[in-house]
């Protein structure tokens, strides 16, 4: 026999089981990310069908059976289901790109409440982000926030080999780590120096108040070069959406 609990949940991801059932990678604040199976979920005459999809946020009632190490997501009722996000094609590009980086690393911990917050805030922004540049910042804070608590964030404003501050030329590596002028060579990228009171800014203000900052288009997207470059190499491979989703570079 299982237990069942009921606790909030973000479908991550969902893939069809055998004929007629549907598993789901999901997160919830509790136990991170679980695997769960919805049976018959993938049905014709199922009620779930179009609630389980991805990005949708609510509660769930999980059965856990123990005796087969396994989830069953027995009851969905959805909160919010972020609808615009699945029909913008960049919105759905940057909202998979998070739910992968969270699938790949630790997504559980003991940062899970946090965690599932910022994913459900970045949900919430991304869903009413107007245009390609509020996306991009919104991506910008997710990405930002997340490194903060996985404890991986890098300071942009001191030199990772000698520690001077960057203040007079900051460059990065391939791998996104960040040097001083006098010990970065050839072959290294400038980044802007406005970068980093920008980045500061996400620690002293709210999600709104962030989205309001303007930044050089060419700034914000040598930013966004750098962030991947820091997240990937974090996670130790390339991820997926960066490889398929050519236009988020
Ligand atoms: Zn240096």
């Amino acid at each position: 026999m299982g237990r069942e609990e009921k606790e909030q949940i973000i479908i991550l991801k969902t893939y069809p089981v055998g004929e007629n059932h549907r598993g789901v990678k999901l997160l919830t604040p509790g136990n991170g990310v679980l695997s769960a199976l919805v049976y018959g979920g993938n049905g014709k005459n199922s009620s779930k069908k179009g609630a389980v999809i991805p990005f949708c946020y609510g509660w769930g009632e999980l059965v856990h059976d123990r005796a087969r190490g396994r989830y069953q997501l027995k009851e969905f009722a959805v909160e919010s289901s972020f609808s615009p996000i699945r029909e913008e094609l960049r919105k759905t590009y940057i909202a998979s790109l998070w739910a992968e980086m969270l699938m790949g690393s630790y997504g559980g911990g003991h940062h899970g409440p946090e965690l599932f917050l910022l994913f459900l805030e970045g949900l919430h922004y991304l869903a009413e982000g107007e245009g390609e540049t509020e996306d991009f910042r919104i991506m910008i804070r997710f990405l930002w926030d997340y490194l903060a608590l996985s404890g991986e964030r890098p300071d942009p404003s001191r030199c990772s080999r000698c520690g001077r501050p960057t203040g007079d030329g900051l460059f990065r590596d391939q791998r996104g780590h960040i040097f001083c002028s006098s010990c970065a060579h050839s072959g290294m990228g400038r980044l802007p120096l406005g970068i980093v009171p920008y980045l500061n800014r996400a620690d002293d203000t709210n999600w709104e108040e962030f989205l309001k900052i303007g930044m050089a288009l060419q700034t914000m997207d040598q930013l966004k070069r750098w962030l991947f470059a820091v997240i990937q190499d974090h996670m130790g491979y390339r991820l997926k959406t960066l490889k398929s989703g050519s236009f988020l570079l």
